[in-house]
């Protein structure tokens, strides 16, 4: 188990094969609006086509607050608008 990612939501135990250096579940991706996943979507292609991500700190604070998202919309149970 040692080499699988785990969910990086709290109290969620679900893992990851893949080695990311931190991974959301399908499960908790879903709990996020249309618009948040299209806002990743666009940090992954950029990072994708050059190899990296070539806005890091945009990058990284999107992650965050897609985190932070999920986190308080799971514990809570209601979206944040
Ligand atoms: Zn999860």
């Amino acid at each position: 188990m040692s080499n699988r990612t785990p969910c990086c939501i709290p109290d969620c135990r679900r893992t990851s094969a893949d080695p990311f250096y931190e991974w959301i579940c399908p499960k908790h991706w879903a709990l996020l609006t249309k618009n948040e996943r299209r806002v990743w979507a666009r940090h992954k292609r950029e990072a994708r086509r050059f190899g990296q991500p070539i806005r890091l700190e945009a990058y990284n604070r999107t992650w965050q607050s897609l985190k932070r998202r999920i986190s308080l919309g799971s514990s809570l149970n209601a979206p944040v608008s």
